[in-house]
């Protein structure tokens, strides 16, 4: 696995390991953290884009699937680097996809992205829905499933590329959470505010056609994604046909109704600054989720936003305690 240091691949590797699988975790802890990784796991620190290291690794290991979610994720450092964004996770990705198929690999599941789609007219949005994205993120990141796709019809392995929604939370059981210190994204970065760890919270955008006037997204919890995953994998090792799959509920929040979850939950309160629209942002965007419940036989179990900021509140709240 690539990226399991990391926010959403760390969930998954305890998933993994609580299943007896044996994980592979290779990650250049460029933003992972080594703590992440259960010991049970062999943590391996190293780049996806040494394709040499990565047939080592897999003909050592005997690995039979490769879960790659090592890349860089924040919309708007996209924007201001987008060389940087191509370059790590689209060239890195096509030196492991690459690797992969040489060492004989069987199957692939892939981090993607919502941010492909951009702003699409109809939603809830279905995987036909021709992407469109509106930042070098989203583009990278399509780009990738496009190689993975044809490598993939070149070669015996298959894939299922998960195209997330807006990932939140943290592992009930308080195990691994979403440990970035400077958060950008807006669950982690509201519960630091209630908490008193950032000053305030700005919004950025409040003259979108929405509701309330501030982007709507489609928040997942981070078990129930972990959760998809391994089902994905249960799919391709029963011979399942490639997918790509969106990952959420199927119904979004706006910026304010998070501000307000974290506020009813936590019984705290915190400043807010209205702020222009940050550059790559659609107003909205929300999953149809019926491709996955149907390949996959996915049902989420944690489809509640106070839940959701209950356990990023818990994980924050830990984090703070370490100091
Ligand atoms: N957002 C915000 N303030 C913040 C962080 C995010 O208003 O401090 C908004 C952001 O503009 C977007 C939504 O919250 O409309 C979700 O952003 P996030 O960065 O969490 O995820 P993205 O949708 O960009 O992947």
């Amino acid at each position: 696995m690539t990226g399991g240091a990391g926010y959403i691949g760390s969930h998954v590797v305890h998933g993994l390991v609580d299943r007896g699988e044996h994980v592979v975790v290779l990650d250049n802890l460029a933003t992972g953290f080594r703590a992440a990784v259960p010991g049970a796991a062999h943590l391996v620190v190293g780049d996806v884009g040494d394709g040499d290291l990565v047939g080592t690794l897999i003909a050592e290991h005997r690995i039979d699937t490769i879960m790659h979610f090592a890349a860089s994720t924040v919309v708007p450092e996209s924007v201001a680097h987008p060389a940087a964004y191509y370059l790590n996770n689209t060239a890195g990705s096509l030196v492991l996809f690459d690797a992969a198929a040489r060492a004989g690999i069987r199957h692939v599941v892939f981090s993607s992205t919502a941010a492909v789609y951009g702003s699409p007219a109809r939603q809830p949005v279905v995987e036909s829905e021709p992407p469109a994205p509106l930042s070098p993120y989203g583009t990278s990141k399509w780009v990738t499933e496009m190689m993975l796709r044809d490598i993939a019809a070149a070669t015996p392995f298959t894939f299922v590329a998960l195209r997330y929604f807006n990932v939140a939370g943290a592992d009930p059981g308080g195990r691994t959470g979403q440990s970035t210190r400077a958060a950008t994204h807006l669950v982690k970065a509201a519960v630091q505010a209630v908490l008193g760890i950032r000053a305030g919270l700005e919004i950025y955008g409040t003259d979108y056609p929405t509701p309330d006037g501030t982007c709507v997204r489609d928040y997942i919890h981070v078990t129930d994604l972990a959760a998809a995953h391994l089902a994905a994998l249960d799919h391709l090792r029963a011979g399942g046909a490639s997918a790509t799959l969106n990952c959420g509920y199927g119904h979004g929040y706006s910026v304010r109704q998070v501000v307000d979850a974290v506020k009813r939950v936590s019984g705290g309160d915190f400043p807010t600054a209205d702020r222009p629209r940050r550059p790559g942002d659609p107003a909205s965007i929300v999953a149809d989720t019926r491709a996955i419940r149907q390949a996959l036989a996915w049902v989420p179990a944690h489809d509640n936003l106070d839940a959701i900021v209950r356990d990023a509140l818990a994980w924050e709240r830990r984090l703070a305690a370490q100091g």
